[in-house]
């Protein structure tokens, strides 16, 4: 489908409606962020002594070479065949341009959509899970632990470690064990053992259900919980699905492949790059590669963060030294923290429900190169409603959010007739989150107010 009378199409750029690169066109290197910093990031501090951390601190925790890439500033990191090989299954994705959603808004501006939902559990996630499942596997780990909130991250580790013969034990935080069986049902299709969290299998998952007896969990106790479970075990290792820079560094394949995919477009830059931001990464896996190129001066292109209004850490956290778990067994990591006891509702988007942001994220909101907006779950599923009936594609509830803000600066430039590209991360799609679509829709026919347990 594509159309010649839509409003505000420059002559410039092609009326087409998809941009699918070929096999061939996979990127061969992800891009670190690290090494274009106009500042250096904060370093990792040991949780016993308050000291810097060394690669050696982390080793119980992670492969050599994912340390290494935790740690480095190299600009470019190969990626290596066998990993390429299993993203092939479903990269390169494709960057759509939603014509039809720009007609329902009556804007100028040109919406485009990097749309990761085509990977075999949904979303983003296996950039990484893949990759780490990959490393692991070479350094001779046997089984990998994880958390997961909604089960995407599960779900997208599970698949990694059947493509490369790893164990992968997944502690699944209790409302969406209990609210999502579906993921569950795929993680174990995978072959992955999953526990709801807390559980009584550690130590610290015992002592949250003695101190929060009604508690529905949170990420920070499932990541306690893996932490736990993995670090006594020579043969197994941690894995976690965000916040941690090599984690952004494997999403950044996403980036580089819609910059190419923008220019088959005949865009030069793309004005904003709207990503929904949990742990940060696959905004940081879209946003960071075209922020390489504005700070070598060829673009001015802008990224805003968009979180949910009642999980709101860059909006309304600290930019503070925090634990990435609740029981402080983590690195303390310099980073926008609600502070790690926070425990958000059960909003639907389980995948937005972390106490704290990407240091890496953090770090570039502090130096000005992206700006945070916060929206309402109502907004957010508008926005996907909307989305849906216009484009076809269900969009995950995290998703949604990067639509809404993306929405409201369209409407917005209908009003101004300011022309130009906006690129929205459709990280994932909602197939497995009808029924949170079903209670927004009840609740909008019946005016029920707040928010909805899952
Ligand atoms: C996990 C998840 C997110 C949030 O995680 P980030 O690390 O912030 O990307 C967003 N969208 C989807 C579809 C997810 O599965």
């Amino acid at each position: 489908m594509t159309s010649t009378d839509v409003p505000g199409v420059d002559r410039d750029v092609r009326p087409m409606t998809k941009a699918v690169l070929s096999d061939e066109d996979l990127p061969t290197h992800w891009y670190n962020l690290a090494a274009d910093l106009p500042a250096p990031m904060p370093p990792y501090l040991h949780p016993g002594t308050g000291q810097p951390l060394e690669a050696a601190d982390m080793a119980p925790l992670f492969p050599a070479a994912l340390i290494e890439q935790e740690m480095t500033t190299e600009r470019f990191v190969p990626i290596p065949e066998p990993v390429r090989e299993v993203y092939r299954l479903w990269r390169p994705s494709p960057l759509y341009r939603a014509h039809r959603l720009e007609r329902a808004l009556g804007t100028p501006a040109r919406i485009y959509y990097k749309y990761e939902g085509v990977s075999p559990v949904g979303s983003h996630k296996p950039n990484t899970a893949v990759a780490q499942a990959y490393y692991n596997a070479a350094e001779g780990v046997r089984r990998l632990t994880t958390e997961t909130g909604a089960g995407q991250w599960g779900s997208a580790l599970s698949l990694a470690c059947t493509m490369f013969g790893l164990e992968c034990e997944v502690w699944q935080v209790r409302a969406s064990y209990d609210g999502k069986p579906y993921r569950r049902m795929l993680m174990e299709t995978y072959g992955g053992v999953v526990h709801s969290s807390p559980s009584e299998l550690t130590e610290s998952g015992r002592g949250f259900r003695q101190r929060f007896p009604d508690t529905t969990g949170s990420l920070g106790m499932a990541v306690s919980e893996a932490v736990e479970s993995a670090v006594p075990d020579p043969e197994a290792r941690y894995a976690l699905g965000s916040v941690l820079n090599h984690v952004l560094l494997h999403q950044t394949v996403i980036g580089e492949e819609a910059l190419r995919q923008l220019g088959m477009f005949g865009e030069e830059q793309a004005d904003l790059v709207f990503g929904c931001a949990g742990g940060g990464s696959n905004l940081a896996g879209l946003a960071f590669p075209f922020l390489r190129e504005r700070l070598a001066g060829r673009t001015g292109t802008r990224v805003v963060a968009v979180e949910p209004a009642a999980c709101p850490s860059l909006t309304q956290g600290r930019y503070e030294y925090d634990h990435g778990d609740v029981a402080g067994l983590t690195p303390l990591m310099k980073m926008h923290t609600l502070g790690r006891d926070f425990v958000p509702d059960p909003i639907h988007a389980g995948g937005l429900r972390y106490h704290a942001m990407a240091p890496m994220v953090s770090h570039a909101v502090e130096l000005g190169l992206i700006t945070a907006q916060a929206v309402e779950q109502a907004e957010a599923f508008d926005a996907g409603v909307l989305f849906a009936r216009t484009e076809g594609l269900v969009p995950a509830p995290e998703s949604c959010h990067a639509i809404a803000a993306a929405v409201t600066e369209a409407r917005r430039r209908a009003g101004t007739g300011e022309e130009g590209a906006l690129v929205i991360g459709l990280s994932g799609n909602g197939q497995l989150d009808l029924p949170a679509y079903a209670e927004h829709l009840t609740g909008r026919r019946t005016s029920a107010a707040g928010d909805q347990p899952f």
